[in-house]
């Protein structure tokens, strides 16, 4: 489904990204597994997916920082040559109210999260536009569309790339580029882990297939989206909630 495709993925250490990572090799994709701080864990994934038969290779880069990020695609675009797919899936929460929310706590979300975005499209996207021919995904949330408390800085991070996606999909459309959000309910990850059984409860009962979801049911649709079956597809929102969002 992939095969010949260079996929550069954010964040894929661990979690969702690691499962988006994966699910592309295993499509026949080139993937780049982009990680912060997880070093083994992103060199044993690489390690996975060459034992199957794969091809990766991971590299170390903070989205948060744009120079970096230019670096980081400058460096991807010598070695392989292009660059067909991005998803941008790098993410981090520092929960907490309004009022007891530090200024850094807000900061370091919005970094990463909306602006580590910003920092690999700008590097991406002349890439792309010159080949005529690019799949992004950007991870998004249910709670950028619904809003949660003790959320602030991270729903507004999610619903800014909501509006990202959907004005990059206008801009860069007629190009053959199709620029789409996943919004992933609970899934069950390192992020999710935090929560308490009591927090957990009161999610579940807000959905209505009754149970969680997992690394799989967003790499299938990533998977989708990154591929030649979603062309005409562009400036969605996926919500993959279990249907907590209607
Ligand atoms: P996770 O298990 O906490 O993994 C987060 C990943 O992001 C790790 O690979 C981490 O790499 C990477 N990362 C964090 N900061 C980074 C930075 N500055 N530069 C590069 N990589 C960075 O999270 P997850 O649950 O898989 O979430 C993945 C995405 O889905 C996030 O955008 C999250 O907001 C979104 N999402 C998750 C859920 C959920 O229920 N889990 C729901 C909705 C949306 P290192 O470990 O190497 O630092």
């Amino acid at each position: 489904m992939l095969n010949e495709k260079i996929a550069v993925i954010t964040g894929a250490s661990r979690g969702i990204g690691a499962a988006i990572a994966k699910k592309m090799a295993e499509n026949g994709a080139t993937v780049i597994i982009n990680y912060q701080g997880s070093v083994q864990a992103a060199q044993a994934l690489e390690a996975e997916i060459r034992e199957k038969g794969g091809k990766a290779v991971t590299y170390k880069c903070d989205v948060s920082d744009f120079d970096k990020c230019e670096k980081f695609i400058g460096d991807v675009v010598k070695e392989y040559g292009r660059i067909d797919i991005l998803v941008n899936n790098a993410g981090i929460t520092r929960d907490g109210l309004l009022m007891g929310m530090k200024e850094e706590d807000f900061d370091s979300v919005i970094k990463t999260n909306l602006k580590g975005a910003f920092n690999c499209l700008k590097a991406v996207t002349p890439i792309m536009l010159k080949q005529k021919y690019g799949k992004i995904v950007n991870m998004a949330s249910v709670v950028g569309v619904v809003g949660n408390p003790g959320q602030v800085n991270y729903c507004a991070s999610k619903a800014g790339l909501i509006g990202m996606t959907k004005s990059l999909a206008k801009e860069i459309g007629s190009r053959n580029i199709t620029v789409n959000a996943i919004a992933p309910g609970f899934i069950d990850t390192d992020m999710t882990k935090i929560l308490s059984d009591d927090q957990k409860k009161k999610i579940l009962s807000q959905i209505p297939l009754n149970k969680f979801g997992n690394v799989e049911d967003i790499a299938n649709v990533a998977l989708f989206l990154g591929s030649e079956n979603s062309n005409y597809i562009t400036g969605q929102v996926i919500h993959v909630d279990g249907g907590m969002a209607m």
